[in-house]
């Protein structure tokens, strides 16, 4: 462990405004962030940043990946100056949609500092842009399945993340476009229409402050999404 803590030490040495970022998360915490590998990530290029305790985990593959580590340490940035996230409800486990509101809380962050790393030559959309052509695939195998079961609050939760996903976090790639397009069959269209209003008001709170991002982020759980309190919560740690 001390092995990977002083490996991922060493890559973010070479971009000081990121341990710039690593030194400010750790004067709130008042301990370092701990660096893990988590096994049962293992095949995806991908991470994990708990909060409050600060511990970034990540894939065996993701060791030496600064894009990967830089999106952990900024959403633990982000969390430690007091942004809210979206905390999933034991309804949304039951329903089947817990991940799709882990994505949207990340949108939120995401939207707000990949800016930031692009500028410091890291290349936080790639992991996004790789699931398109995926996900795209499994929206085409779901379309029967859309249909019959209506407008549920899992679809709503789901394909809304997805199609923020695609219209907002990806390059622009034709995959993207070709997941974007799906959305305008007629099927789709009301979780298109959702997604574009979740589109908007992450984009309005780029550069709002805490307070403003916790209550559009409450609006588009409770009143665009529709979901009560068992489903969702909007939580501050710091
Ligand atoms: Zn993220």
């Amino acid at each position: 462990m001390d092995d990977v803590n002083s490996r991922v030490r060493r890559a973010i040495a070479s971009l000081p405004y990121l341990a710039d970022k690593l030194n400010e998360i750790e004067a709130v915490l008042g301990r370092p962030v701990a660096f893990v590998i988590d096994p049962v990530l293992a095949g995806q290029a991908g991470g994990k940043a708990a909060c409050p305790e600060g511990v970034v985990s990540l894939s065996p593959e993701s060791v030496d990946n600064l894009s990967v580590i830089g999106e952990e340490i900024m959403h633990l940035h982000r969390c430690t100056r007091g942004y809210p996230a979206i905390v999933p409800g034991v309804r949304s486990v039951l329903l089947g949609y817990k991940s799709g509101l882990q994505a949207l809380s990340g949108f939120f962050d995401e939207h707000a500092f990949f800016p930031f790393l692009e500028n410091l030559g890291l290349d936080p959309r790639a992991p996004i842009g790789a699931r398109m052509e995926p996900t795209a695939r499994a929206l085409e195998a779901q379309m029967n399945d859309i249909q019959r079961e209506g407008f549920t609050e899992a679809w709503r939760v789901n394909l809304t993340a997805a199609y923020v996903q695609a219209a907002l976090m990806a390059p622009p790639t034709p995959d993207r476009d070709r997941l974007l397009a799906l959305f305008d069959r007629p099927v789709l269209r009301q979780y298109r229409d959702l997604g574009r209003t979740v589109c908007a008001a992450i984009d309005l709170t780029v550069n709002q402050q805490p307070d403003q991002v916790e209550r559009t982020m409450t609006s588009c759980v409770r009143e665009v999404l529709n979901l009560t309190d068992d489903a969702a919560t909007i939580r501050r740690w710091f």
